[in-house]
């Protein structure tokens, strides 16, 4: 599907806090108004439709959200799946089928259900003889390799789940998903329901640690309504009486989290370490992002000033790799105007142009730049592995530090 310029897509300011309700939010990030991070566009001169693109804190909670809801409908009409090689995913879903396989030994016999459950390839890692899998997720354009229901997941979907397989779930899966998820108390609330007493339900997520850390503001764009901390999340489930039982980080595409819920159960030590770090550092106090804010104007600074020096020394640019999350640099930093394309290695995006900005997307042969601009820059080893032979200058447009 790809965007239809002629349907008005609806948004609407967010005026209470996802996780604990609280009405008091405090601005903390501007990044302007951008046009939605995923829809690439047909023609150069297409018409689109900006909203702002801000986030907000939660004092009371900690919880870190953006202050513009689109309307997710017209998230999903405009949603452009892209399959092809993502480099480190599949292992990345094996690791993470073993990992929740001995975290709940009885999986072999069970319900397993994954919520936003794609084209199924994790999901499938847990299919046996004796048991029963489950994906629920709402996008009609993905084919699935496994029985999938097609909804929104939430108290209502669960109920339908527990009348059509007569038993709860003892796996309950939801990778990447919390991020954008519209109603989040419903959605735990269907969890709770669903979950055995003994099962355990996984959570993974991008940090917000990660922001702070690595500057990475990038993750912000309108189809991720919330940036955890554990401390939120936390706050989350326990107002559904879900234990954080585990925690791991996991460096796939920055850094996320997986984290384990279970019903009766005592709570992780290392959580609760991260959870006091979280506290000490100040990541639900307005400060903390003021500081943050100003590290990311510094990197845009920084970013344009390399690439007018570039430019004023008559070399040529593109961006390396059209993500997302890209987009969200490109049209808040303005550098798009100093680049000529985007190379893309995933064949669905060539030829298409880049929300905002209009860079073309071409292949990597179309283009043999001076120097590149890496918006792919959390696969940075494998990108400098994969073009060892390129001889150019390389620069990370989050970077904080001067060159
Ligand atoms: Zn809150």
């Amino acid at each position: 599907m790809l965007s239809n310029s002629a349907s008005q897509i609806e948004a609407k300011p967010i005026d209470f806090c996802r996780v604990c309700l609280a009405r008091d939010l405090e601005k903390i990030l501007d990044l302007g108004k951008q046009p939605l991070a995923n829809s690439f566009l047909k023609q150069k001169d297409q018409d689109e439709q900006f909203f702002p693109l801000d986030a907000y804190l939660c004092e009371n909670c900690g919880h870190v959200q953006l202050g513009t809801n689109v309307d997710r409908e017209g998230i999903f009409r405009n949603y452009l799946y892209f399959s092809g090689p993502n480099p480190g995913l599949s292992s990345h879903f094996q690791k993470y089928a073993a990992d929740v396989k001995q975290h709940v030994p009885s999986w072999q016999n069970d319900l397993i259900v994954e919520i936003g459950s794609n084209d199924g390839i994790l999901l499938k890692e847990f299919q046996s003889p004796q048991n029963s899998i489950l994906g629920v997720d709402p996008a009609l354009n993905i084919e699935s390799v496994v029985p999938t229901m097609r909804e929104f997941f939430g108290s209502k979907v669960a109920e339908r789940i527990l009348r059509e397989k007569g038993r709860k779930a003892s796996v309950i899966m939801a990778n990447n998903v919390l991020a954008h998820t519209y109603d989040l108390h419903d959605t735990v609330a269907g969890m709770a329901e669903l979950i055995t007493d003994d099962g355990l339900v996984v959570i993974e997520a991008p940090w917000l640690g990660d922001m702070f850390e690595t500057n990475a503001y990038d993750t912000i764009y309108h189809e991720h309504l919330s940036y955890f901390s554990i401390m939120a999340l936390q706050k989350l489930f326990e107002q559904f009486g879900l234990v954080l039982v585990d925690l791991e980080f996991q460096p796939v595409q920055g850094k996320s989290f997986r984290a384990f819920f279970g019903k009766n159960r005592k709570p992780s030590d290392f959580a609760q370490k991260i959870v006091t770090m979280e506290a000490q550092r100040g990541w639900n106090y307005r400060q903390a992002f003021a500081m943050l804010a100003k590290k990311i104007r510094r990197s845009k600074n920084i970013l344009l000033r390399k690439l007018d020096d570039l430019k004023k020394s008559g070399e040529s640019i593109a961006g390396y790799g059209a993500p997302a999350k890209g987009n969200t640099i490109l049209n808040y930093t303005g550098a798009g105007s100093y680049l000529d394309a985007l190379i893309e290695g995933m064949p669905s995006k060539i030829g298409l142009y880049a929300p905002g900005s209009r860079l073309p997307v071409v292949a990597r042969e179309a283009v043999n730049p001076d120097a590149f601009v890496m918006f792919a820059w959390n696969y940075r080893p494998q990108i400098l592995e994969k073009e060892k032979d390129f001889k150019g200058e390389w620069i990370i447009p989050n970077q904080i530090e001067s060159i």
